[in-house]
């Protein structure tokens, strides 16, 4: 008994020590190579948004798979680009099956597909994302994955695909949340479950200051 015991204390530290480490290694890189732009966007380019690190993206894949293993997660659902290879490794990690949102509606998408309107904030203009409902089954539980949260409302209009096929949002997963804008708030108003890796309570003199755990 107490063998079993000090086992599962063993595994239990073990996997506290993995997602310290996810989290921390996400925010050290921030701090390293962000690069905070009028105090309004960060960018990270070098590892997250045009440089992928593949070990990097893999401790967030299961990371996110650690805190949504038991919402019965039948699908993901991400948006292009960067959503993509970060929702492939959690989706790896849960054994389901990925779909992304395209931004534009590509000449081969022939069938009948789930569009939504979404505003962008850092492009400053409106654009439809659209997923093909050959790959929306209905009566699903859906994860939501994407790299940013900030006025929600990329995550709203995911949401929106994901409801209009007859499937369940059971969850939002994002890799950095800016605390400081709206789309937490506006998420959870609805009733959505948020899971940010990394929280930013807010950006001074172009750092990032983190909310407190
Ligand atoms: P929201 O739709 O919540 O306003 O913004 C989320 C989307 O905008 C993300 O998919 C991301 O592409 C982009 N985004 C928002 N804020 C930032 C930022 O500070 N840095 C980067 N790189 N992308 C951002």
């Amino acid at each position: 008994m107490r063998r079993i015991l000090s086992r599962c204390l063993r595994k239990l530290n073990s996997i506290k020590k993995e997602v310290a480490n996810a989290v921390k290694i996400l925010q050290e890189r921030i701090d390293q190579e962000g690069v905070v732009l009028n105090n309004r966007v960060l960018k990270v380019d070098s590892f997250l948004n045009h440089q992928v690190d593949p070990w990097l993206f893999h401790a967030i894949g299961k990371e996110f798979a650690r805190r949504f293993k038991d919402a019965g997660i039948d699908r993901i659902v991400t948006i292009e680009a960067s959503g993509i290879a970060l929702a492939l490794m959690a989706a790896l990690e849960l054994n389901v099956p990925l779909v992304f949102a395209r931004k534009r509606k590509s000449i081969l998408m022939t069938d009948d597909a789930y569009s939504a309107k979404v505003y962008s904030y850092t492009k400053e203009e409106t654009y439809d994302i659209t997923i093909s409902k050959r790959f929306l089954p209905s009566g699903e539980k859906v994860l939501i994955i994407d790299d940013f949260l900030a006025s929600g409302e990329a995550a709203m209009g995911l949401a929106k695909l994901v409801e209009s096929a007859g499937d369940e949002v059971v969850g939002i997963g994002i890799v950095i949340e800016k605390s400081f804008q709206p789309g937490r708030e506006r998420l959870e108003r609805v009733g959505y479950h948020v899971e940010s890796l990394v929280r930013i309570a807010r950006f001074e003199d172009n750092q990032c200051i983190y909310m407190e755990e």
